[in-house]
């Protein structure tokens, strides 16, 4: 019971909403169909079968943000492998002749048969996963391609499983009924509904809207893409057994170009970055596929005769391939993130106003943590460098931070700050020089481990997960520093940074939408969220107003006082940095001139000299 109850965060009662929104909607849309006698009884499963299949892909594409082209592969291995159970027992020594004794002795109604079919595609998901893990953006979209190309050629070559180009025919059709067709859809639907409000569709989110704030935050992207990826399989695997029992026949060319163009076609016009827009993609592109081949066949009906006296109809070829490939230009055109974008069923207008109060309800507990950092903690540097081939970005920098300090870190614009807080947080790596964390030698750790080691940071160019909303930004860090948490727990303590950074007003709200200082404390939000030891920000005022300048000194003051955390900040707002920092290092063009208190950096004459002189501002 306490799992049940530990799990109604709002993004997981989100997903429940859209969950049975998207199903009602099927639902609606598939009576309305057979009401207007539009398709047939096994189009409207086909129907269903593309939303599952669109859904599937949706699962790893819209969470990772990278377009598979070769999820149709899994589909047409869960046909082949519900296909080996299915066929009748007479078929088999006919069909597949070499197969072991048996699978030629079984014959399995679909239901049993979509079980290997699901596990096979799981197993060659995490086989072929482990490739997909490490690569990113175009080289992950070719190798998913040539995936499917590895795929079609295999369905074709391996004679004694598949019966290659002569495909496995007389698949028992009645197999596939309504309440087959129905459960997989609800299952599907729930379960990928279930991904997306789970750690690893935060996790998945997180990557896809900033890998390197992904990172920081101590999420390893590459398990999350292998996961999605894995699972987005065994989605298909059923799919596809279905399918194949839709079509009675499975053959190598079902499964590749034309199959994979009309999956893209679904989930680019609903909107591959939510569940809902796959969903509802599918259901669009059934019904749009029907009307064109009703008018396609008008019009090859008419082929040959003269129209309206004036020209003699031409042979119609390719109508309906064309049209859809029209619908993608115009889709791209008009709403190139699909026509319902990154958004769920719930968070529509209407479904906000039904739903709204139940989903958004302000949580009774609400509490960051105040954790505490022991005073003996300490990140030091030693003769940090960082050069791009024979420029030097950075040199023979030495700092050290202590618990319960704050370090500023100032130079002119060039002067190698950035390049500093990059390097000590693993983004970039050291040329030269050693960082150590406590007593341990930092210096080629990632930055993944950085983070989870007590090393939080903020971005110089903002990096929040947009599309994410201020709650979800900061769970994606809590979820990692405290995995053992149910989601409940974890949004009391997220709910407690957005309070304790002045967010809460807006939590909900999309992080792109925020003002330029609310999404630089958002940073800090999440950066506190991961409890760090140390906090790193690079230029966490630029941009704020002078009031929220000093409300932002105050309150770091009162963090390094409650929590004994260290900051090293880096801040053009020298003001501000003079009344915060205990310690100062100065830089310039990537050498440590100058380090101290306050006043003797302010005194220093090389620091006059080279920075703060000209401007005047100390
Ligand atoms: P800042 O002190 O303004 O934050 P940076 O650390 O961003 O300065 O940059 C320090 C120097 O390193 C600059 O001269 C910058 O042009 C250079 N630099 C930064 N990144 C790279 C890179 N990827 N390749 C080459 N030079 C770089
Ligand atoms: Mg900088």
């Amino acid at each position: 019971m306490t799992f049940v109850k530990g799990l109604w965060d709002t993004r997981s009662k989100e997903c429940l909403v859209s969950a049975i929104l998207v199903l009602a909607l099927s639902g609606c849309l598939l009576v309305l169909a057979s009401w207007f006698d539009l398709a047939s009884k096994r189009l409207l499963m086909l129907g269903c079968i593309n939303i599952i299949a669109a859904l599937g892909l949706g699962l790893f594409s819209g969470m990772t943000g990278i377009l598979s082209l070769g999820h149709i592969m899994f589909f047409g291995i869960g046909a082949y492998v519900s296909a080996w159970f299915t066929l009748p027992r007479a078929m088999k020594p006919i069909l597949l002749p070499k197969m072991p004794g048996f699978i030629l002795e079984t014959q399995w109604p679909l239901y049993t048969a979509v079980i290997p079919a699901i596990i096979v595609t799981l197993l060659l998901g995490a086989l072929t996963g482990l490739v997909m893990r490490r690569l990113r953006e175009t080289s992950a979209v070719i190798a998913s391609f040539g995936f499917l190309i590895i795929g079609y050629l295999l369905f074709i070559g391996l004679k004694p499983l598949t019966n290659g180009k002569q495909s496995l025919y007389g698949l028992p059709l009645r197999e596939l009924n309504w309440p087959l067709v129905l459960t997989a859809l609800v299952v599907v639907v729930g379960f990928a509904f279930w991904v997306k409000s789970s750690r690893l569709g935060r996790m998945g989110e997180a990557f896809r809207e900033e890998e390197g704030a992904a990172r920081a935050i101590g999420i390893e992207s590459n398990n999350a893409i292998f996961w999605l990826w894995v699972l987005s399989a065994g989605i298909m695997g059923l799919g596809g057994a279905l399918f194949a029992h839709a079509i009675g026949v499975v053959s190598p060319t079902a499964f590749y170009l034309d199959k994979t163009f009309a999956l893209l076609v679904i989930v680019i016009v609903g909107g591959y970055r939510s569940l809902t827009g796959c969903a509802v993609g599918a259901i669009i592109i059934t019904i749009i596929e029907e009307l064109l081949k009703h008018t396609e066949s008008s019009l090859s009906a008419l082929s040959g005769q003269t129209i309206f006296g004036l020209f003699k109809m031409p042979p119609v070829f390719g109508f309906t391939a064309i049209c859809f490939s029209l619908i993608i230009l115009l889709v791209f055109y008009l709403r190139p993130d699909g026509i319902v974008g990154y958004r769920e069923m719930a968070t529509f207008g209407w479904a906000k106003r039904l739903f709204g109060r139940w989903v958004y309800r302000t949580p009774q507990n609400v509490n960051a943590t105040d954790y505490q950092v022991a005073s003996e903690a300490e990140l030091k540097t030693q003769d940090l460098g960082k050069s791009y081939g024979a420029f030097r970005a950075m040199s023979k920098v030495n700092l050290n931070v202590k618990a319960g300090e704050i370090v500023g870190l100032i130079g002119p614009n060039g002067a190698g700050k950035s390049t500093f807080i990059n390097t000590i947080t693993g983004a970039l790596f050291a040329t030269d020089g050693k960082i150590l964390l406590q007593n341990d030698d930092a210096t080629l750790w990632s930055s993944v481990k950085l983070a989870r080691d007590g090393l939080g940071r903020t971005f110089q160019n903002i990096r929040v997960f947009s599309a994410l909303s201020v709650l979800e930004n900061i769970i994606a860090a809590v979820n990692v520093k405290h995995p053992e948490l149910t989601r409940i727990e974890a949004q009391a303590i997220a709910w407690g940074w957005a309070r304790r950074l002045s967010l809460e007003n807006f939590i909900h709200e999309q992080a792109e939408n925020l003002s330029y200082g609310d999404r630089r404390r958002l940073e800090i939000a999440r950066a506190l969220a991961l409890e760090p030891k140390f906090l790193l920000l690079d230029e966490p005022a630029a941009g704020m107003n002078p009031a929220e300048t000093q409300a932002l000194t105050a309150l770091l003051r009162e963090i390094v006082d409650q929590i004994g955390c260290g900051i090293i900040i880096v801040e053009h707002d020298l003001p501000m940095v003079m009344k915060l920092c205990d310690r100062i290092v100065v830089l310039n063009k990537g050498d440590q001139i100058a380090s101290g208190t306050p006043q003797k950096v302010a005194n220093d004459p090389v620091v006059i000299e080279a920075y703060i002189g000209d401007e005047g501002v100390v």
